[in-house]
């Protein structure tokens, strides 16, 4: 599972949901943030139904905010494969292949597909589409370092 893949897909089910202004603060470890326009407090239908569709756990963190409220943000918790150095990934699931490994193999280890190396310009589609999904404000300090 691809972080970024992750954060793009788990952005674009919650517009499904109609929630648009998303920002994810990508964690060192396993998880990033996640936080809906101004705090909003995401229903846990919505929340049950993107856990199990990408089997990933949401713990919602509320702030008190003495003007504003209750603050609410959540920070979003993967298993991650373990991490093969430099080893070339599948561009479908961005797993390993299978042994031999890669191209000897084209066999995704994941999926047990046919699969191509995965391919950087990929990443950067990735980048992009994320980018335009996600509402991330570097200048807005509310957000950054809460
Ligand atoms: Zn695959």
């Amino acid at each position: 599972m691809d972080v970024l893949k992750l954060q793009v897909d788990v952005s674009t089910e919650l517009n499904e949901f109609g929630k648009n202004e998303i920002r994810i603060q990508t964690n060192k470890d396993k998880s990033f943030q996640l936080r809906i326009g101004y705090w909003e407090k995401l229903d846990y239908s919505i929340i049950k139904k993107i856990q199990d569709k990408f089997h990933i756990s949401f713990t919602e963190e509320i702030l008190e905010d003495e003007d504003c409220g209750m603050l609410y943000s959540y920070d979003v918790y993967w298993e991650l494969p373990p991490i093969e150095d430099e080893e070339p990934m599948s561009n479908c699931c961005s797993d390993p292949f299978t042994f031999p490994g890669w191209p000897d193999s084209d066999m995704c280890s994941q999926c047990k597909e046919h699969a191509d190396e995965w391919d950087p310009e990929e990443l950067e589609e990735l980048e992009e589409s994320l980018e335009s999904l996600v509402d991330n404000n570097p200048d807005d300090g509310s957000w950054v370092g809460r």
